[in-house]
């Protein structure tokens, strides 16, 4: 038995797909969606809980990504470098998750990790490359 939570980010086309069910139906998986987004460019990311038999697991997975969906650990760390981090607020207009936010008082931005969905988004946003992917 296997059981992970992890991110889906979905191409445009197949957002309106019955993907995650099928993953009940043809690989005896149990599925929780536990948030759901649509970021810009009109893709779909999902946090999900997935758990199965581990063999039944694997092929879920190869099935998605033969589908051209894009998964990720949710635990994948993501941080902010502070010493590049010039508080500027660009990531913030991008993080579907206000992970991102701007204290009003101090003008700093804050990165609350425990919000934070490894959706990347903020990556190639940040202009100073502060936000970084550790894997
Ligand atoms: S975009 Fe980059 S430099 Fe600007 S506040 Fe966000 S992490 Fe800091
Ligand atoms: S990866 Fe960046 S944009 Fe995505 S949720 Fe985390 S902080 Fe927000």
């Amino acid at each position: 038995m296997i059981s992970k939570r992890i991110v889906l980010k979905f191409p445009h086309r197949l957002v309106d797909q019955p993907i995650v069910c099928n993953l009940a139906k043809y690989f005896d998986l149990e599925f929780n969606i536990l948030k759901a987004y649509i970021i810009p460019k009109e893709e779909g990311l999902l946090i999900l809980g997935l758990s199965g038999e581990e063999e039944n697991y694997n092929k879920g997975i190869n099935y998605l990504k033969k589908l051209g969906v894009i998964v990720q650990s949710l635990s994948q760390g993501i941080i902010r470098n502070s010493t590049r981090c010039t508080h500027c607020g660009v990531c913030i207009t991008v993080c579907p998750t206000e992970a991102l936010v701007l204290d009003t008082h101090t003008r700093k931005v804050h990165f609350y990790e425990n919000k934070c969905i490894a959706c990347e988004l903020c990556i190639p946003a940040c202009p100073l490359r502060a936000m970084e992917v550790h894997y």
